[in-house]
């Protein structure tokens, strides 16, 4: 399976990043090497010293699809999550001024936590839910999915132009505004509405 993550898909994201928000969306992958085993704790990597939390939507995709037109693409999903895109920010900083892909800050080992997986119910819009991210129990990113730039169906519809989805490949759909560093002993825990869907110790 793969994991592919969609950058800046928050305008308020996009300009604490101090980037331009996009016309079409942007993707990075993570290996699977990426997933943190369930109740395992996340290490702070000895190569960072500024890595930073993304609360993401996670959706997984359910069935296999390459050039998935926006109307179908809600066919190819019915689980969703949050995790967690951590981010060394430092790392990050010096790939883009010189201009170098990101992996290294962004694909490495337990960078990519998600949680629980829910089915999306009937009465659900992917697009409406609300969630959140708790940092030792106060509120650290909360928004509404209604506010990403590029929608889920059309993020799938985009991302299968290019590349073939399978079941089980995990999409991160971009993060709010908030994102900030973590620090060992935090204890993060990730919602959707008032679900607790994923808990986490930093170590
Ligand atoms: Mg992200």
């Amino acid at each position: 399976m793969k994991i592919i993550c969609i950058g800046r898909n928050y305008a308020d994201h996009a300009k604490e990043m101090k980037s331009e928000v996009p016309t079409e969306p942007v993707f990075f992958l993570k290996p699977d090497t990426a997933l943190l085993p369930k109740r395992n704790p996340f290490f702070i990597p000895s190569f960072s010293n500024d890595v930073h939390h993304e609360l993401e939507l996670v959706v997984r995709i359910s069935r296999v699809g390459k050039s998935i037109e926006e109307r179908f693409a809600h066919r190819y999903y019915n689980e969703v999550s949050v995790g967690i895109d951590f981010t060394a920010r430092d790392i990050q900083a010096l790939c883009k001024s010189k201009g170098l892909p990101w992996e290294k800050a962004k694909a490495f080992d337990g960078s990519a936590p998600v949680g629980k997986f829910v089915i999306l119910k009937d009465d659900q819009n992917i697009q409406d839910l609300d969630i959140t991210l708790k940092i030792n129990d106060q509120i650290v990113q909360e928004v509404n999915t209604s506010k990403m730039i590029f929608s889920v169906n059309q993020i799938i519809s985009y991302v299968s132009q290019f590349i073939t989805l399978k079941i089980g490949d995990l999409i991160f759909t971009g993060t709010p505004a908030g994102v900030g560093p973590v620090k060992i002993n935090d204890k993060l825990e990730a919602f959707i509405g008032e679900d607790s869907l994923l808990k986490l110790n930093v170590k």
